[in-house]
């Protein structure tokens, strides 16, 4: 019996329930309900909160978000061997925990919070961590459904997520974060608390979306990023050429010097400039509408 909630030890659990794991579903599971409720916590208050989670596994940071108090969680799981176990831990609390069998990257959770307050609070695979981050980060409309993110990625993910200019961690991914979040790491989670182990540390990341970013339309900015980080060694009035616009008139109209290279430049450039992109292709008749960039 557990202290948390009186249910079995998730190694029993894992061999009453025969969840051997599986490294194409990216199963790297934790076990110790003291550092799944610390993960928990990360979030913070939760019992207003439908908490949103992906990939539950055989129940650890399920359990500590129930017995911390979400009003209810919403679990999205892959893996049906894992559904009977979960199925244990919603009949312990009976009308909070509802699970979904099903694939995440696939899933639409804006409907589910039905209004109400929520977060998304997971140990993601690491295989579709990234992924599933862009698609919160590029939720429309913004301010989005959920109050905050809190997310379990490889240490090298979390880096990129919160890197600052000038660093060489600096890129895509953290101008779409910075732009419209803030975002931090919370605490690292060393190999050895996951069964089995990955190779690398992994690291909490608590992220809360800003209620107002800077006005910029998303996928020109995934755009400018694209071109700008694509060949992110070269200066910027060579890089931007990619874009099929004049690059020195879309820098000069952002304030941004031609010889400047990508990783220099703040998210506040990148609004900038993605803005100028988007007035230089409606001057040039093609409208206000950009394609998606490529991942
Ligand atoms: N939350 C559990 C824990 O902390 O011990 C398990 C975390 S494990 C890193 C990732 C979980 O995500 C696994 O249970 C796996 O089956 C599930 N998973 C993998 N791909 C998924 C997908 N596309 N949609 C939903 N769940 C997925």
């Amino acid at each position: 019996m557990s202290a948390i909630d009186g249910l079995p030890p998730l190694r029993d659990v894992i061999r009453t329930h025969g969840l051997s794991a599986l490294k194409s579903l990216g199963q790297n599971f934790l076990l110790d309900l003291n550092l799944t409720s610390r993960v928990a916590r990360t979030a913070g208050a939760l019992e207003d909160m439908t908490v949103f989670e992906v990939g539950p596994g055989p129940g650890g940071l399920t359990r500590a978000l129930l017995a911390l108090g979400a009003k209810r969680v919403v679990a999205v799981e892959r893996d049906n061997r894992c559904i009977a176990a979960l199925g244990e831990v919603a009949a312990h609390y009976p009308g909070r925990l509802e699970i979904i069998e099903g694939d995440a990257l696939a899933t639409d959770f804006a409907p589910l919070a039905a209004g109400g307050r929520a977060c998304i609070v997971a140990n993601l695979p690491y295989n579709i961590g990234t992924p599933l981050l862009v698609g919160w980060l590029s939720a429309e409309p913004w301010p989005p459904f959920y109050e905050s993110l809190t997310l379990m990625f490889q240490r090298e993910v979390a880096e990129r997520i919160v890197a600052q200019p000038g660093t060489d961690h600096y890129g895509r991914l953290a101008v779409l974060t910075g732009w419209r979040a803030q975002a931090r790491i919370a605490f690292d989670v060393a190999p050895s608390a996951f069964v089995p182990p990955p190779k690398v540390t992994s690291s909490v990341v608590h992220i809360v979306p800003r209620p107002a970013p800077l006005p910029c339309d998303r996928r020109a900015l995934e755009r400018v990023t694209e071109a700008a980080f694509g060949q992110r060694r070269k200066m910027l009035r060579q890089s931007l050429k990619s874009l099929g616009v004049d690059a020195l008139a879309l820098l000069e109209a952002a304030g941004i010097e031609p010889t400047e290279r990508a990783e220099q430049v703040p998210v506040e450039g990148f609004v900038a400039l993605a803005n100028a992109f988007l007035a230089q292709r409606s001057a040039a008749g093609k409208g206000q509408s950009v394609s998606p960039a490529s991942s």
